[in-house]
């Protein structure tokens, strides 16, 4: 007999078996590190780590419905725990993209993958440059297909929330041409997470909807799983791309 939330699971980036690391609350939330606590839920929540590419998941909740989400995670009282996710992160991004990138690009197709209400998008394309909003959550009339390819994909803050990180990197090749850069946001855990150690990284939250934690080398096996390169700006910033354009130089 398996204790419940122990059954065993393979890694969705390599296919190891992976290994049970961690339980937590369900409210064990990114706003810890400033103080914020919520109540115990009394729901644990169990994370399992991959031994061979360190990617770190939550089964249980990776096979929720987007209803299940809604009601426990993404509802009213979400803000609590992302309290800038609504204007102050989409104006910043839009600043700090616009800025950095803009010398590299001259009026080019970007698409904001994610982008849920649109609104970085719509500020960056006030500055100018072509800028779409797709995000499949919200955008449900909307055929990708129809969308085309574009030169420039930002993806802030989606990669730890996915369920299925194999859709995610495949949905977003559907969206490049060979010149394409997708650049995305997710903390790696390569510092942070170490087996028979416990979960205590502030990031690993699955109040947040926090569920899919990538180490370097999960986002290099998921890069090269669709023929992509994968590098990294720092920490929390990434790219994507076929062929590495000449002002990227890491
Ligand atoms: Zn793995």
């Amino acid at each position: 007999m398996i204790t419940p939330g122990l059954e065993p699971h393979l890694c969705p980036v390599c296919c190891t078996q992976a290994k049970a690391l961690d339980v937590v609350d369900f409210n064990k939330n990114c706003e810890e590190k400033t103080g914020i606590f919520l109540p115990m839920s009394g729901k644990p929540v169990y994370y399992f780590h991959c031994p061979n590419c360190a990617f770190t998941f939550a089964p249980e909740l990776m096979a929720w419905s987007k209803e299940q989400f809604e009601e426990n995670i993404y509802n009213d009282e979400y803000a609590l725990v992302d309290p800038d996710y609504l204007e102050k992160r989409p104006a910043h991004n839009a600043n700090e993209i616009f800025n950095t990138f803009s010398p590299f690009y001259t009026n080019p197709r970007h698409l904001d993958y994610g982008g849920g209400n649109g609104l970085m998008s719509k500020l960056i394309g006030e500055k100018g440059w072509n800028s779409t909003s797709y995000d499949p959550f919200v955008n449900t009339d909307v055929n990708p297909a129809d969308l085309g390819k574009f030169d420039f994909i930002t993806a802030f803050e989606i990669f730890e929330h996915v369920c299925d990180v194999n859709h995610l990197i495949k949905s977003l090749t559907s969206f490049m041409h060979p010149q394409s850069v997708v650049l995305f946001s997710t903390y790696v855990s390569d510092n942070d997470i170490k087996p028979n150690q416990r979960l205590n990284w502030w990031y690993a939250s699955p109040r947040n909807g926090h569920i899919s934690l990538f180490s370097k080398k999960s986002l290099t096996l998921l890069a090269e799983s669709v023929n992509l390169k994968f590098g990294s700006f720092n920490p929390v910033a990434h790219y994507f791309c076929y062929t590495k354009p000449e002002w990227i130089k890491n």
